[in-house]
């Protein structure tokens, strides 16, 4: 582990050197980025730091990180007072802040931990390494590098950020250095079955009803080697759930063996669409979404699109 070695040392010191720490996260915040931002928080806080974690609005946690210890989270309109450091978490540019991003402006230090590739590099210190699996296991370098402890709080969050970025330790990017960050998280507490189940065996009822009506609306273009389909806002309405119960089915949407890339696009409210997009390797999704001003990973990304569904996807073909 020699590659951020001096980043992981400059970002060690600043932290060192903060009292008032906020760490956030970009908007809609996925098990990595609620995981770092809150393993973070709370162990800086047990480090004797004033520390608390945001992100911007819709403030809302997905319903399948309630297991998270999620008492040092705040909104993002709260009264931070003076910000020494603000940690940046597993976000590549400040837009992706949403209205949390004034914070940079109010922070003395603003440090950016991060992985991914397109990260463009703002903050006054990065952390950045594109290998890495999650944030979550830079946020474990540093907490190791600084000598803070690893509590069960700690521990639960960064193993949520590791194994929801990985897919349950399966993506190439699961080096070994993750699985050991990952014994070493076990030791320290961690319920591996618990989790597992709480992020991949539980739903609401609810959840089967949008799963059927959106999986027979699935379609597959064989040409492009593209299977894709719609969840409308409606589909949520019939069967009393919401968009943060749903954030699993573009796993649904991926199975097929016939197609190289998976899109589900979400109808957020009429003409506002918000798309997920998964590849089994060959194309750089990351760039589809780039074309909507969205970004990513090259097996997946995201995006938000003023306009309908059926348009997202005809984009998305012409570009395949
Ligand atoms: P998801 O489909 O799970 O919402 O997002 C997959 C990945 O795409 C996320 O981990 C995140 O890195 C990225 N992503 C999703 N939406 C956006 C977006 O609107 N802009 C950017 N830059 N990245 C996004
Ligand atoms: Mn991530």
């Amino acid at each position: 582990m020699t590659r951020l070695y001096e980043n992981v040392k400059t970002a060690a010191a600043a932290l060192r050197l903060a009292n008032r720490i906020v760490v956030t996260g970009h908007i809609r915040p996925d098990g990595d980025a609620l995981g770092s931002m809150l393993a973070l928080a709370i162990a800086a806080t047990q480090a004797g730091k004033d520390a608390v974690a945001t992100f911007g609005d819709p403030f809302c946690v997905p319903s399948q990180y309630d297991y998270l210890d999620t008492e040092w989270l705040l909104p993002p309109g709260s009264d931070f007072g003076e910000i020494d450091l603000l940690v940046v978490c597993d976000v590549a540019v400040p837009e992706r802040l949403g209205n949390a991003s004034r914070l940079i402006d109010e922070a003395k230090t603003v440090l950016v931990v991060d992985h991914h590739i397109s990260n463009s590099g703002f903050g006054d210190i990065t952390m950045i390494d594109p290998e890495a699996a999650a944030t979550a296991e830079l946020v474990f370098d540093l907490i190791s590098e600084l000598g803070w402890k690893i509590t069960e709080a700690v521990a639960i969050a960064l193993y949520t950020g590791l194994v929801t970025d990985t897919g349950r330790f399966q993506y190439s990017s699961t080096s070994p250095h993750v699985h050991r960050i990952a014994a070493l998280l076990l030791e320290a507490g961690v319920q591996q079955d618990m989790i597992g189940q709480r992020l991949y065996e539980q739903s609401r009822f609810g959840y089967l009803g949008v799963a059927g009506t959106v999986l027979s609306r699935a379609q597959l273009d064989i040409e492009h080697s593209f299977v894709w389909s719609i969840l409308r806002t409606s589909d949520l309405e019939e069967n009393g759930i919401e968009h943060r119960d749903v954030e699993s089915l573009i796993d649904l949407i991926r199975l097929p063996e016939e197609a190289q890339v998976a899109c589900l696009v979400k109808e957020i409210e009429p003409g506002i669409t918000r798309g997920s997009l998964r590849s089994r390797g060959i194309v750089d999704v990351a760039a589809v979404a780039a074309a909507f001003g969205g970004g990513g990973h090259h097996n997946a990304s995201g995006f938000t699109f003023l306009g309908s569904p059926e348009e997202a996807i005809e984009r998305i073909r012409g570009q395949l």
